[in-house]
């Protein structure tokens, strides 16, 4: 896809620091990183979403197996990491050419657990604001 910024790397036309490849995915670190360990990995194909991908297609696993793969790699495998993949722009997804993030770092815990907090605590307060109101 010419105007696709993933496709362009894969091509090596633009600058990405790899750290894995093979015949099917290139994974590259993320150049706005959200934690100490953030790594893209991207079919060779281009494909938009996961929404996109046929069934049956070999390379959902793949991109699976290889992220624990790169996960071992770097020691990240314990204490863990996150992978996840955004899909449409209502899941956050802003690069349309399929991609999973791996995430890892000492202080994702506390950040979801941080996160969480804050939700339950906007939560408990809308819910006494519309209880005020009837
Ligand atoms: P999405 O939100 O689509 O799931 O994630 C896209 C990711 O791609 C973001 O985390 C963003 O930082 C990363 N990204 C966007 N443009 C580039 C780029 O040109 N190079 C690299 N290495 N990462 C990019
Ligand atoms: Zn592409």
């Amino acid at each position: 896809m010419a105007d696709c910024i993933f496709c362009k790397i894969i091509e090596g036309k633009v600058p990405a620091k790899i750290v894995y490849q093979d015949d099917l995915v290139v994974a590259f670190e993320d150049a706005n990183p959200a934690a100490p360990i953030h790594i893209l990995i991207v079919p060779r194909k281009h494909i938009p979403t996961l929404n996109d991908v046929p069934e049956n297609d070999p390379i959902l696993s793949h991109i699976a197996t290889v992220a624990k793969k790169i996960a071992e790699n770097i020691g990240v495998a314990q204490p863990g990491y996150r992978f996840f993949i955004n899909v449409n722009k209502g899941g956050g997804q802003v690069i349309f050419h399929l991609h999973a993030h791996l995430v890892s770092g000492k202080d994702i815990g506390s950040k979801f657990i941080k996160g969480a907090i804050s939700l339950a605590v906007a939560w408990r307060k809308l819910v006494a604001k519309l209880q005020s109101k009837s």
